[in-house]
């Protein structure tokens, strides 16, 4: 394998808090090791475009407290296509950078594991989202950021919840993955936690509303917005039909979930996975996510954590339902 001198770093698909904190472990990173590393702006959009700059230690200070992405991110229907990834070759090649580092999710590390296959070209994958749904690792960037603002405003609702003695349905963010919504739900204290991975969950929501609801003070119904019985909004519909007595509210936290500064846990897990990206390119891996397991840096190939489907702690479930 030829020797890499110069890499460059994307984010790409949905934004996580920490994001940043990986970039500048990436950058200070690579300095240390006498590499010139890049900013690819806006995912794969900006390595279509060449919208590529270099980035200096200076250039990534003051930012590890910050959300969001000073690189931007996109999501580029272009790279779908052979053609889309030919171009963004073709303006790696412009800049001789000769390995990537992809901060994303599942989709972007499919991008990355095809064009690694087709243009014979390292990428490491540092696992970035709010959902926490990538196998391999215990934690993504920006999950724990995203848990600990759902508890924030839950806190918040909460206490409306009690001095009315009301039922809120809480829906958070998690189109196919429940994570984000049982461990905010544990550490609410919520009363029902309604992921996409367990089934059945409206009868025991049932029994919940008949049995238990009226004699609690408040009751908080934390609901992943992509759970089968159909969002917050449906569910609070459905059990309102069925208790009409009951005084229920529905609280859709939506976008507030992916912004704000990053937790302590985040920007360590962060810096940790940026750095061990640019010491497995030096170590001449490629296809690989960087993930942490039992809290120890792991190496897991791309295309096993794009295939394979990582299960919610089936313990957390247990525990939430001993608990309520
Ligand atoms: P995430 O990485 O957060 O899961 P997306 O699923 O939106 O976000 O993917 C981000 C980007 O990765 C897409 O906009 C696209 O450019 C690229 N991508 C996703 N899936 C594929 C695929 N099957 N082939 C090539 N590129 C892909």
């Amino acid at each position: 394998m030829e020797e890499i001198r110069k890499i460059g770093v994307l984010t790409s698909g949905g934004d996580a808090p920490g994001m940043n904190a990986a970039i500048r472990a990436v950058v200070r990173t690579g300095i240390y090791h006498g590499l010139e590393v890049f900013g690819i702006k806006r995912g794969y959009q900006g390595m279509i475009e060449g919208d590529i700059i270099p980035l200096a230690t200076q250039d990534v200070s003051g930012i590890i407290q910050r959300g969001g992405t000073i690189i931007q991110t996109a999501r580029c229907k272009e790279f779908h296509q052979y053609e889309g990834r030919k171009k963004a070759y073709d303006q790696l090649m412009k800049f001789d950078i000769d390995a990537v580092i992809v901060i994303g999710g599942d989709g972007s590390f499919t991008g990355a594991s095809i064009m690694s296959k087709e243009f014979d070209i390292p990428f490491i994958g540092i696992p970035g989202t709010i959902d926490n749904d990538l196998y391999g690792t215990d934690y993504t960037i920006g999950y724990d950021t995203a848990t600990n603002t759902v508890v924030e405003a839950v806190d918040k609702i909460r206490d409306t919840a009690s001095s009315h003695g009301r039922i809120f349905f809480v829906e958070v963010m998690g189109r196919e993955a429940g994570f984000l919504a049982l461990r905010s739900g544990i550490a609410c204290g919520a009363e029902g936690i309604l992921v996409p991975e367990e089934k059945k969950q409206l009868d025991k929501l049932r029994k919940y509303m008949a049995e238990r609801a009226a004699k609690k003070k408040s009751s908080i119904i934390i609901v992943a917005e992509g759970d089968e019985e159909g969002g917050a909004i449906g569910i609070a519909k459905r059990i309102k039909e069925e208790f009409p007595e009951l005084s229920i509210r529905t609280t859709i936290l939506g976008h507030i979930q992916r912004g704000g500064s990053p937790s302590a846990l985040d920007r360590i897990n962060a810096s940790r996975m940026g750095s061990a990206a640019v010491e497995a390119l030096l170590d001449d891996q490629k296809s690989i996510m960087i993930g942490l397991v039992n809290n120890e840096i792991v190496h897991v190939p791309l295309n096993k954590t794009v295939k394979m489907d990582k299960d919610v702690d089936r313990n957390l479930l247990r525990l939430a339902e001993v608990l309520i």
